[in-house]
């Protein structure tokens, strides 16, 4: 099987873990903070407040907007579920609007008809690895006090007019299993705002500035100096994942240009891509229907996989929650009916990548 994912640690990894058990400092130590640096550093942001993990940092970047009930964040419904419990969990009412075709992500045009006199901010989702049109995103927010919240979970370092995601606003990222960069479990808020930085830290530990001093009241988000050891090394070595990400992207779309029952992804001009994940879409009058290709991939041990099936305005949990207003997602529903994800992850050798192109051109009915 060619796994739709694959996590494999180095060397650094082993011997940075074996660092924290030796020291004892497994938490608030020293690691989470040098996770941090590094993560400034090397995505070009002022902030990072490590945190247990990618929901806990998208419910904690909207606890410091303090949202009050009635108050509307508007995000895409073709996201990953975390993203409108965390609007949920902050007490605030979830508005779903469209999303347009060319990058999956929310469209700024739908999200500026879903503003009403309580939007208080806007959260596009950078799905697959590339992010959403902020230019248009940011002077929306900006023509109506909102705060923009980017859900960054799948796309660690992409750009938008070089500026690396959660460089808006309040950027969220996850480090799970599946994610560009692991740790397990684990998350990170990013900001180029002191104060938000400075609240979200006490936040995460419990409300409290100094020993015993309570400030706000908290929770406990933090992340353990092991985790963090493990998420580090992979900073270091990022550029290369990426890289090895977009090659595996490109060797795809060569091997799959032409075919007419496919349409590969596209790297927009402006953005650079880190390739989470690699959707194509298979349009309706292709030759064979997507859920019927997915099973045929498994089948010929491809681990083909669809993010995500349905949308989340499709299921009663929100369609029925009166904190959460659907707009038109027309858009949204038929691209859900029509995507794909094929491997892409760093660990794929070129005879991998043959297979999944000859598996794919056999069943779509290439050469
Ligand atoms: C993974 C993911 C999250 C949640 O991250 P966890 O670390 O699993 O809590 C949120 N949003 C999106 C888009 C994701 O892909």
């Amino acid at each position: 099987m060619i796994p739709i994912s694959s996590v494999r640690f180095g060397r650094e990894e082993e011997d940075l873990v074996l660092e924290v058990l030796r020291s004892g400092s497994v938490a608030q130590g020293p690691m989470v903070q040098r996770l941090e640096q590094r993560f400034c550093e090397l995505f070009g942001v002022d902030h990072a407040v490590a945190v247990n993990n990618g929901t806990t940092a998208l419910i904690a970047a909207l606890q410091v907007l303090d949202l009050e009930p009635g108050d509307e964040v508007i995000t895409t419904p073709f996201t990953f579920v975390a993203t409108v419990n965390a609007i949920l969990a902050s007490g605030a009412t979830a508005v779903l609007s469209d999303i347009r075709e060319e990058d999956f992500n929310l469209d700024p045009d739908a999200a500026r008809a879903a503003v009403t006199p309580s939007t208080r901010a806007i959260m596009p989702v950078h799905l697959y690895g590339q992010m959403a049109d902020m230019d248009p995103i940011v002077e929306l927010a900006s023509a109506h006090g909102l705060r923009v919240v980017e859900d960054s979970a799948q796309s660690h370092g992409a750009t938008y007019r070089g500026v690396a995601a959660g460089g808006f606003g309040l950027g969220t990222f996850s480090f799970y299993a599946t994610k560009n960069i692991t740790t397990g479990e684990g998350g990170l808020i990013s900001t180029n705002d002191a104060a938000l930085a400075d609240r979200l830290r006490v936040l995460r530990n419990q409300g409290m500035r100094e020993k015993y001093v309570y400030e706000v009241a908290g929770n406990n988000y933090r992340l353990t100096d092991l985790q963090a050891a493990i998420g580090l090394p992979q900073l270091d070595r990022y550029d290369d994942l990426v890289n090895t990400r977009r090659r595996n992207a490109s060797t795809l779309s060569d091997g799959l240009a032409g075919l007419a029952g496919i349409e590969v992804p596209r790297e927009l001009p402006g953005r650079t891509h880190v390739w989470h994940q690699y959707t194509v879409r298979v349009p309706e009058h292709s030759v064979i229907n997507r859920d019927e290709l997915v099973a045929r991939l498994v089948e010929k041990g491809i681990g083909a996989a669809v993010y995500y099936p349905r949308l989340l305005s499709d299921y009663g949990a929100y369609s029925d929650n009166p904190r959460v207003r659907v707009e038109d997602v027309s858009v949204a529903r038929r691209v859900a009916g029509e995507v794909l994800s094929l491997p892409v992850h760093p660990h794929l050798s070129d005879e991998d990548l043959s297979q999944i192109i000859d598996s794919v051109c056999g069943l779509v009915g290439g050469s």
